[in-house]
């Protein structure tokens, strides 16, 4: 096991490798390639006279005097000189220890943000070292790596110090001169100068997006790794044989009759092409692209009947409890002869419960399962699976969907649809997605109004509740949402519980209901079945009714402390409304001064109503690096590259990856073995 091998390192023991595993480190070569997300300079001192408010400075000098304040909170405040000018450090969060380490006359080093207040310059929670002897400098950048519980950035550095003198480079070098001609330099040279840049060196030349040959030889190897990666699953795909749906049957005909809509052309032109794939035994991979509200998920049970027709299950995985237990009450309305073939499994069932609907699904009698990734798991076997439904495929990883597609049994794979609405623009999809094919929804269904989207500020929340008080006179259904669950002292956001305290005093415990993940599942379950009832009037919720909830009747979406969301994602919460022929209003709530960014993305939102619009817009104002959001971190497994803002690497390195991949498969091991190990098991060329 790889694990062994951390053992090797000095005073690594069983916890540090827990904590390292948390990180997703495996082995020593893994510790090497944990690449830097930043770096400090710590190598020359400022002068504090030369400093421009806003600038990161490291500074040196004598603590002053040192006093803790207890208004307007509790602080401590250090003054610091350096003999002709001074700062003051500033520090909100210290234990006791803390604070006796700072003396007056003791000799401190600081590097953090400096600001201005009305005392003159200062750093809040800066990184300082508070020195016995002065010691000599920092010869390189300081590296800042990501980081977990127990493992500090000091922690870091030198278990990464301690790896990279123990791997074995000589065994370790990929030659791949006879692919791609790289002089500039060897994996070696291109660590060392990451992990210890030298000071010469400009930070932004080495941090993302940054041209650095270090950087880019690092970059370009992920890049490859995972293309590889890429098509030996593909490979791997064409190989294997999967059931052929084609029938036409009882379950088709219950969804003809309870669907009550006309599909819209283009849900029906997404429908024959998954149709035309899964009628073959090729295992179909398609990735159904459709902005929320587009119907993606009848166009999916559609093609359900076909497997479930010709005598096979279906798996339908959703993100949430919440959205699995949706999906699963809209399937069984929608086949009202098959009740006993349809049912859920998420984590919260009882063994009991669960142990008979795991033999069910062995047996076959049950042919529709609907669930989280609780699916995954390992005891969880079919008779005869066609076909897996993986419903926001964003929130799952690579090797999630896999699995699942294994889980077909006889040696065969099953047809895989997965369903996004996140927009991701073309070049992207053909490299994320090089083993898929991809369909659009381009089109909503016909009587949709577009959603009227205005902003407001916080200080006018109170006429914001007068307006809701007579929207719900006129039966208007009302999502309130907050970022937090509870009130925090440290975050200064609104809470789910604060916020249903306030609006039950001002428009009546009857008519507001809770939502948030801590609840249990039948307490989520029963404050959606009131809100769709129209029992009660408002639900105030977090964001996890985010992806999928589907309340056609509710009009209103209201989103506090709207700037700290993403784009994306405030357009993922606002696609919760607008679903029916009803015109629809969401309002994003924002304190009162707004930056100037934060007043442009709203009004980006404001101004359409359009996915890929919004997500084009994202990209001009928040820069390339964003734009899959952090709903992809976990998700994609890279470390370093960023597909879309290193994007103009991607169709070099695709055609490299080909080469090896036909010419040397130990090579193509070694390289997905360094990069994407999380992935291997699945793509083993
Ligand atoms: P999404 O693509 O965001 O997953 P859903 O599949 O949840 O969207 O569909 C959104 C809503 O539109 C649902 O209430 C669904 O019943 C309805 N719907 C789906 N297809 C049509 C159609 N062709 N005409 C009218 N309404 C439709
Ligand atoms: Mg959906």
């Amino acid at each position: 096991m790889p694990n062994k091998e951390l053992n090797k390192l000095k005073n690594v023991g069983p916890a540090t490798i827990a904590q390292l595993n948390n990180l997703g480190i495996q082995s020593i070569q893994d510790l090497c390639f944990h690449l830097p997300i930043n770096y400090q300079d710590k190598t020359k001192i400022m002068q504090i006279s030369d400093i421009d408010v806003g600038d990161e400075a490291f500074v040196e000098g004598k603590i002053l005097s040192v006093q803790t304040i207890y208004k307007p909170r509790k602080m401590l405040v250090a003054k610091i000189s350096n003999g002709s000018s001074f700062f003051n450090l500033r520090l909100f969060y210290f234990h006791p220890n803390q604070s006796k380490q700072f003396r007056s006359g003791a000799h401190i080093r600081c590097f953090g943000k400096t600001s201005l207040s009305r005392y003159g310059l200062e750093m809040i929670h800066p990184d300082y070292q508070i020195m016995q002897n002065i010691t000599p400098l920092s010869k390189t950048l300081n590296p800042v790596y990501r980081i977990t519980k127990g493992i500090s950035q000091n922690k870091m550095r030198s278990l990464i110090k301690l790896a990279m003198d123990d791997y074995n480079f000589e065994d370790e070098e990929i030659d791949l001169s006879r692919f791609y001609n790289d002089e500039s330099l060897t994996i070696r040279e291109a660590l060392n100068i990451i992990h210890a840049p030298d000071p010469t060196i400009p930070i932004d030349e080495l941090t993302p997006g940054g041209t650095h040959p270090a950087r880019v030889k690092l970059l370009k190897e992920e890049l490859i790794a995972f293309q590889i990666g890429m098509v030996s699953i593909k490979n791997k795909q064409k190989t294997s044989k999967a059931y052929e749906c084609k029938n036409n049957g009882k379950w088709e005909n219950d969804f003809k009759h309870t669907f009550p809509f006309e599909l819209t052309n283009a849900q029906k032109r997404v429908s024959r092409e998954i149709n035309n794939d899964i009628a073959e035994t090729s295992p179909m991979m398609r990735l159904v692209q459709g902005d929320v509200g587009s119907g993606k998920t009848a166009v999916a049970l559609l093609s359900a009947t076909k497997a479930l027709d010709s005598g096979y299950q279906v798996v339908f995985m959703a993100p949430t409890t919440l959205l699995a237990q949706q999906h699963l009450e809209s399937i069984k309305n929608y086949f009202p002869s098959h009740q006993d073939e349809i049912a859920l499994l998420t984590s919260g069932l009882r063994k009991k419960e669960r142990d008979e609907i795991i033999e069910n699904i062995f047996s076959g009698s049950i042919k529709f399962l609907v669930g989280t990734h609780a699916v995954l798991q390992n005891d969880v076997n079919f008779k005869a699976l066609a076909m897996v439904i993986i419903d926001e495929q964003h929130r799952f990883g690579v090797n999630q969907r896999l699995t699942l597609t294994r889980k077909a049994d006889n040696g065969l794979s099953a047809h895989q649809l997965t369903l996004t609405a996140t927009p991701i623009p073309r070049t992207l999809s053909m490299s994320i997605y090089a083993n898929m094919d991809v369909s659009v929804i381009d089109e909503l269904p016909p009587g949709r109004l577009p959603i009227e989207t205005s902003m407001v500020a916080i200080s006018a929340r109170d006429k914001l509740i007068k307006r809701v008080e007579k929207a719900i006179k006129k039966d208007s259904l009302v999502y309130w949402i907050c970022p937090l669950v509870e009130e925090s002292e440290t975050l200064d956001l609104s809470s789910v519980n604060e916020r249903f305290d306030t609006l039950k005093e001002s428009l009546g415990e009857k008519n507001v209901a809770l939502m948030h993940g801590k609840l249990s599942n039948g307490e989520k379950k029963e404050a959606i079945y009131k809100f769709k009832s129209g029992e009660i009037k408002i639900l105030i919720s977090t964001t996890v009714i985010e992806v999928g909830v589907d309340v056609p009747d509710a009009d209103i979406m209201i989103i506090e402390n709207a700037e700290r969301f993403g784009l994306a994602q405030l357009h993922q919460l606002r696609g919760r409304v607008g679903r029916s022929s009803k015109a629809s209003f969401c309002i994003l709530l924002h304190k009162d001064k707004l930056t100037e960014l934060s007043q442009e993305r709203l009004s980006a939102l404001c101004d359409s109503n359009d996915g890929f619009a919004i997500a084009e817009k994202d990209l001009e104002i928040r820069g390339p690096g964003e734009i899959l959001g952090s709903q992809q971190t976990g998700v994609l497994p890279f470390r370093y590259a960023n597909l879309v803002r290193d994007n103009k690497y991607l169709t070099d390195t695709k055609n490299i990856a080909e080469r090896i991949y036909d010419a040397d498969k130990e090579k193509a091991n070694q390289l997905m073995k360094r990069w994407i190990s999380g992935i291997i098991s699945y793509a083993n060329a």
